[in-house]
Parts: structure tokens; C-alpha cells; sequence
């Protein structure tokens, strides 16, 4: 059932799984065509930019019997509930054992799990969870975990029998239309309507390559037209249709919006799939992402900066992107770990190595994502520690250091840009969508713009040697 939803902190359990339910968004078929023209208009913005942003109710959703789970029981004394993640453990029984259950309770529920779910192919990110009965350590439930949506639970009837099956959950997608209005950063804008940061990714993935990382700060506006996927009434994915970018007043940035189109319902590879702007069009950048999701460049790559105090050429060997201490430094792309220290005025820096002879390093770091240590790899947006202000600095921003061969470049030398274009065969389907995404779009309400942009550190702020 889906229910219209204005972003409310309804539920914050931030279950990261991405349930994006693509299939639905696919254009209908039957509605008039669209001329080419159409495809061609400029935006126009149908509200009234002076209107601030009303909050909707949620209009009520549907009523749904929660599915029983072993946790119920955990205010019956008389059992005992134990969990285990599979981890290195090679065999369910090892595992069920190093949980503290016998090996013939292990057995049992292996043998009740027979004809429903082998768990003989049990993987290392999967959770198993036991209730036992603290008197005689009989098994009288269990959960298989493997994501928030997929469990498999087995639970005894009056006869002690334990019988296996699948949860089926209840699963919900909502219609979420918010406009967010950016003071400091993004993930403050997203938390102020209710979201979490599973939303400021959403709104990455959304605007990546069509709005520069640098163009979202203070003052910005976003409408944005997305579905939620809740499982069990929990927020579990948000996946974002439409967005509508207003820059601060005084950017040179134009107005935009992007839009998810997919030929293949379902999310399946076949055909075109992604976020394209009204034109059809979708940039796409190269193998390297911004470790700091849309923080804005505060300082670019200069190797003839003129020192603005000392007045001497003093090269900025990287970009600075702005950030308050603590928000979430990820690796730009897959590779490994060669140091995570202190350098000296870099504060405390990881570097990372990539293929192509290419290393990054991330200065002045707060602290470094926990058991990060050389010789590690780490994946594309892995995180890797927090923005700070150690080293020689004046205030908290991520020093970005892009080296190729050895020798400095620019980092945001690394991103390849190039576009898109829908082949013709989707355009009249993507016209239609876009209709229809547009009419959602015009229906939110833009908050009003707000003050001028707060202050932000700038090349003054630094030292040199940053
Ligand atoms: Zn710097």
C-alpha cells in the first residue's frame, strides 16, 4: 500500500539496505506522447519560491500484525537469548556452539531447517540468534538473519516441535516529497526533515555528476520526490526519483532536475538505467568519487598559490573540502591501505593506493575509521576515518591529496567527465516519466531562500603546508 508521506522522523531505525522498487516507476503506456519540444523546455518553477514548506501528516499507514521475533522473548526469565555472527566460525554448528548451544540442539535445528533453508552454506555477515530454555537449554527458537528483510526463523509448537520457515515481512513503500533547505551541510538539512544519512546518499547517487559537490552549500534548495521502503514499519531504503536543484542565490550554478529513469522494470541491466536531466543527458564521472559526499571545495589545487599573508608562492598540493569535525571521510576509490598516522603537518592522514599508479591521501583527519591499518584493502566509499583538525591547520576541513607517478596532480584532475544520451528509443518513454515526476515536483513546496550563506573557512584559514 503506499501512503503519501511528507519526510517525518516517523521511525530512525537506519537499516542500511536499499530496497529500491524501481519497477513501479516505469512509465505508463497509453498517455499522449509528449512533443519533442517538450523534451527541450526549461525548467520552470510552478510554486511560488516565497512559500515555506508545510508538513504533511502521514496519512495513516496500513495497519499490519508484526511478525513474531525471537526477540519477544527477551523478557521471559526463563529464557535465554544468545547471538552469534558467523563470522569466522566455518559451520553452523560451530557456531550455534560458540553461542553456547549443545551440539545436539545445533543438530536439531539443523535438521528442522532441512527441507526450508540449508544451513550448511551459512555465510560470515549473517546473524544467528537463539532462544534457549535456561532450565534444560532446549532450543525453543532461532533466527537466521541475513539482511533486515531476509530471515529465516524456526520456533517450537506446544508439542516442542520446531518447525522452520521464512519471515514474510511486512513491506511498504511510501511516496516521500520534501524540499530541504541547506544551512550548513546537507546531512543537517536531511536530519532537520526527520532522515538520516541513508537519504544524503540517496541525493549523492541522485545529483552525482549532474550538480558539483561544490555548488551544494548554504542557501541551496532541493525538491526531491523519492520512495521509501519500509520493512516491518522501519525504515529500510529510500530511493530517490526526482530531484530539483535551486543554487544559492548568487552561484553561477543554473537550476536543475534529474530524474531516475529505467528502461527495464525491476532494476534488472538491461537497457538505460539511471539519473538523467531534462534533456536526457547523464554525466557520468570516472573511476574516482568525492570522499566527502557533496562537501563543497573550499580551497582548490594551486601549485602557484601566492601565500595571501606572506606573500611567496606556497603550492596547495590538494583540495580542501569543508566539513565539521566528525563528518565521514571515504576512500575515493578501491585500493589499499599503505599508512593511516600522524604526518606531521597532515595531522593524521591515510593514504591509499590505487590502480593506475595512482595514490590519494586525507589529512587532518579526527580520528581513523576503527581497525584501519596498512596492508588493508578497502572498497569504493569505504569509510575511513573523520574530518578534524589535526596538523597544521586552523580549522576542521579535509585536505584531499591526489598524487600519479609520485608527483601531485589535481584531484579533481581524476574524474573523467563524459555524458550520456539516451538512445531514442527511450526518449518518448522518459518524456512521459519526466511528466510525471515534473507534476510531483511542482506540487512540493520551495522553502523560502534563506539568509546569506554562512560563513565558511577559506584559503585564509590555512597555514601553509596544508
Ligand atoms: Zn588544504
Amino acid at each position: 500500500m503506499r501512503v503519501g508521506l511528507v519526510a517525518l522522523g516517523l521511525v530512525s531505525a537506519g537499516i542500511a539496505l536499499i530496497v529500491a522498487s524501481r519497477g513501479k516507476q516505469t512509465a505508463t503506456t497509453g498517455a499522449p506522447a509528449l512533443t519533442s519540444a517538450a523534451i527541450e523546455a526549461p525548467i520552470t518553477l510552478a510554486t511560488p519560491l516565497s512559500v515555506a514548506s508545510p508538513v504533511d501528516v502521514d496519512a495513516g499507514a496500513a495497519p499490519f500484525v508484526p511478525v513474531w521475533r525471537v526477540s519477544n522473548l527477551s523478557s521471559d526469565t526463563t529464557v535465554e537469548i544468545s547471538e552469534v555472527k558467523v563470522g569466522k566460525h566455518k559451520s553452523f554448528i560451530a557456531a550455534a556452539m560458540a553461542a553456547g548451544v549443545s551440539r545436539a540442539e545445533a543438530r536439531r535445528v539443523a535438521k528442522a531447517f532441512e527441507d526450508v533453508h540449508s544451513l550448511g552454506r551459512v555465510r560470515p555477515a549473517e546473524t544467528l540468534v537463539f532462544a534457549r530454555q535456561r532450565s534444560s537449554g532446549r532450543v525453543v527458537a532461532f533466527e537466521l538473519q541475513s539482511s533486515a528483510s531476509s530471515v529465516w526463523q524456526a520456533r517450537e509448537d506446544d508439542a516442542h516441535r520446531l518447525t522452520a520457515t521464512q519471515l514474510a515481512f511486512h513491506v511498504e513503500s511510501r511516496d516521500v516529497r520534501t524540499a530541504l533547505s541547506i544551512d550548513t551541510d546537507l546531512s543537517a538539512a536531511c536530519g532537520a526533515v526527520g532522515h538520516d544519512d541513508t537519504l544524503v546518499h540517496a541525493i549523492d547517487d541522485a545529483l552525482h555528476g549532474h550538480v558539483a559537490a561544490s555548488d551544494i552549500r548554504a542557501g541551496t534548495r532541493l525538491r526531491v520526490v523519492a520512495t521509501e521502503e519500509r520493512v516491518e514499519g522501519a525504515r529500510a531504503g529510500v530511493h530517490v526519483d526526482a530531484i530539483e536543484y535551486t543554487p544559492a542565490s548568487g552561484s553561477e550554478a543554473k537550476a536543475q532536475r534529474v530524474y531516475f529513469y529505467a528502461r527495464a522494470p525491476g532494476g534488472t541491466r538491461r537497457g538505460p538505467s539511471g539519473y538523467y536531466n531534462a534533456l536526457g543527458q547523464q554525466p557520468y564521472q570516472g573511476a574516482f568519487r568525492s570522499p566527502v559526499p557533496l562537501a563543497r571545495v573550499t580551497s582548490r589545487f594551486n601549485p602557484k598559490r601566492m601565500h595571501p599573508v606572506l606573500h611567496v608562492v606556497m603550492p596547495h598540493n590538494g583540495v580542501d573540502f569543508g566539513g565539521a569535525t566528525g563528518t565521514p571521510v571515504y576512500a575515493s576509490a578501491a585500493g589499499t591501505v599503505v599508512s593511516a598516522g600522524n604526518a606531521g603537518p597532515c595531522g593524521n592522514m591515510v593514504e591509499l593506493r590505487h590502480a593506475g599508479n595512482v595514490t590519494t591521501a586525507y589529512c587532518h583527519l579526527s580520528k581513523f575509521a576503527s581497525g584501519l591499518h596498512g596492508g588493508q584493502h578497502v572498497e569504493q566509499r569505504q569509510l575511513i576515518g573523520y574530518v578534524g583538525q589535526t596538523g597544521r591547520v586552523t580549522g576542521p576541513h579535509l585536505h584531499f591529496i591526489a598524487k600519479r607517478g609520485g608527483k601531485y596532480i589535481d584531484p579533481l584532475a581524476l574524474k573523467l567527465d563524459g555524458v550520456r544520451v539516451l538512445p531514442s528509443r527511450d526518449r518518448d518513454a522518459f518524456r512521459e516519466r519526466r511528466a510525471t515526476l515534473d507534476a510531483a515536483l511542482d506540487a512540493i513546496s520551495l522553502p523560502a531562500a534563506g539568509a546569506a550563506p554562512a560563513d565558511a573557512p577559506t584559503d585564509e584559514d590555512h597555514l601553509a603546508g596544508d
